[in-house]
């Protein structure tokens, strides 16, 4: 729209400020507005211009700051004062972030949009434990699934037995609720209760926590442990490998 400024839809990378992009930390410092949601570390906002206006957009289990329709609104408003406006996603804005719905609201109503990939928690939350999501030998497939679906699905799209049996790593984000109901799929689904996992709590940050297990046992490890979110959940034999991996990585 003529008149009107553009939009980036940027990736914050998963906790430590130092993980953002060098092209996404040169927007911020751009910016005229910061939209910024919960899991974006609060450091990154120290970058900002002076006078820049910066926005919480986070939501919690239960407690919305703002809805999403409220969020797609204000960045078009923003965008329509001609301003330079950031909306800053923790991790990757197109992983479980719902940047895709914002950039096709914006870009519906005529606006310019960008995104700007971040290091999601899925890929990096494993990698700070020690974990790979692949490795040469012992896991060449992996995915990444939500642990929770969003409310009022008229059924189930995931199946974490049957993905469990397709790749070689699970990555399950938004999982710390449900992970019981998780791994009692998996086992009810016929897989090996020695299934090694693991469960990264804060990831990358000096608020890091790893508890690990195996299906039979993780989940009341992860319970006894007291693991709040945000966790990122990961399935399979790469778990082993943080006996190697890890304080190296
Ligand atoms: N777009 C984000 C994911 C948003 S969904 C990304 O790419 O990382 C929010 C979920 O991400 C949390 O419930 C948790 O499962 C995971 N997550 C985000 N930051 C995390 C962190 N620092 N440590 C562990 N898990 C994290």
């Amino acid at each position: 729209m003529p008149g009107c400024g553009s939009v980036y839809i940027v990736g914050a990378g998963p906790g430590d400020p130092e993980l953002i992009t060098v092209k996404g930390l040169r927007l911020i410092e751009q910016a005229d507005v910061v939209v910024y949601d919960r899991l974006v570390p609060r450091e990154l906002l120290d970058h900002t211009k002076p006078g820049a206006e910066l926005v919480y957009a986070g939501k919690k289990p239960g407690a919305h700051a703002m809805t999403q329709e409220e969020i797609n609104r204000l960045l078009l408003k923003k965008a329509c004062e001609g301003k330079t406006v950031v909306r800053l996603h923790g991790g990757d804005p197109y992983v479980f972030g719902r940047g895709e719905e914002e950039c096709i609201y914006l870009r519906s109503h005529g606006v310019e949009c960008e995104v700007v990939p971040g290091v999601t928690s899925a890929i990096a939350g494993a990698a700070y434990a020690g974990i790979p999501v692949t490795s040469r030998g012992l896991a060449s497939s992996f995915a990444v699934a939500t642990g929770k679906e969003a409310p009022g699905k008229p059924r189930r799209m995931v199946r974490y037995a049957d993905i469990m049996k397709s790749v070689d790593t699970l990555v399950v984000l938004m999982g710390v609720g449900t992970l019981e109901k998780i791994v009692e799929e998996m086992l009810e689904g016929g897989i090996d209760p020695d299934l090694p996992v693991a469960v990264v709590e804060n990831a990358s940050t000096p608020r890091q926590r790893v508890v690990t297990g195996r299906l039979r046992d993780i989940a009341e490890k992860a319970r006894r442990a007291g693991i709040q979110p945000p966790a990122v959940i990961v399935f399979g034999p790469t778990v082993k490998l943080r006996e190697r991996l890890w304080k190296l990585s």
